[in-house]
């Protein structure tokens, strides 16, 4: 059977706790192996895959800010928590054969490639899967702003957002049992209901460029390959 994916390219937000697992922090294996095996998944029936990945699971600017740090520096300090995500993550790709590339928004020339953006979409287009590291390489912004700017630059047609909730509810289904998923959802009504789907920045960016974020969960075995087939895993928000 022929099958055909309904993005042909694709940009993946992964935060840092999502390579956590379990633990209370750092990287756990197991969980990077199964996340990447999904992503292999994904690239074999030709998606062109970029990842931004988060830092959280190491390290937070605005925890370190709010602890007495200089604020812009501990924003330094998470976005060099990407990198160690970004360069734990391509090479789980590479054990599991992809070809992956790492690009930083701040020069370590030693140890990854910077962000070049023409480079990022010849990348693409030879099947390799680039991952994004240190964010935007601003401070004050998180790694989901660079996942809507990296997004827009590269032409994705949809920010997929991996968290450990299967979309976006009326109301915290932790705590409230009659919540309920959105299947869809219009950026003026994610932001008038206050949903809190990512930061406003990225949030705003994403709605001016009219670029759809998918909200689907990284635990539930199998959604990202569900998503890109155009199934109706999650919760699409769109112009
Ligand atoms: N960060 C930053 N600028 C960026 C991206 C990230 O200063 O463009 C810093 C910020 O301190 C943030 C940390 O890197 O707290 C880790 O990123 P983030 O919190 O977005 O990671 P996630 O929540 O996805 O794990």
């Amino acid at each position: 059977t022929q099958v055909k994916p309904a993005h042909k390219r694709i940009l993946l937000k992964l935060s840092g706790e999502a390579l956590m697992g379990d633990d209370q922090f750092g990287i756990n294996r197991a969980t990077i192996e199964r996340m990447v095996a999904e992503i292999v998944e994904v690239s074999k029936i030709g998606v062109q895959v970029a990842v931004v990945i988060g830092g959280g699971n190491i390290f937070r600017g605005v925890a370190g800010g709010s602890a007495g740090m200089d604020r812009a520096t501990a924003d330094y300090m998470g976005m060099l928590a990407t990198v160690m995500n970004a360069l734990a993550l391509a090479d789980a790709m590479d054990k599991q054969g992809l070809t992956a590339r790492v690009m930083s928004a701040i020069a370590i020339e030693q140890v990854v490639e910077p962000y070049v953006r023409p480079k990022a979409l010849q990348y693409l287009e030879e099947g390799k899967v680039v991952v994004f590291a240190a964010g935007t390489g601003n401070p004050f912004f998180t790694t989901d702003t660079a996942a809507a700017l990296r997004g827009a630059e590269i032409g994705a047609e949809v920010v997929l957002k991996a968290t450990k909730v299967d979309g976006v509810y009326t109301d915290d289904p932790a705590k409230n049992p009659n919540a309920t998923r959105y299947e869809q959802l219009a950026f003026d009504e994610a932001i008038g209901r206050n949903l809190g789907i990512m930061d406003a920045t990225a949030f705003a960016l994403c709605r001016d460029q009219k670029l759809p974020i998918r909200v689907f969960s990284i635990i539930k075995p199998g959604a990202l390959l569900r998503v890109v087939m155009g199934e109706n895993e999650g919760t699409l928000v769109h112009a």
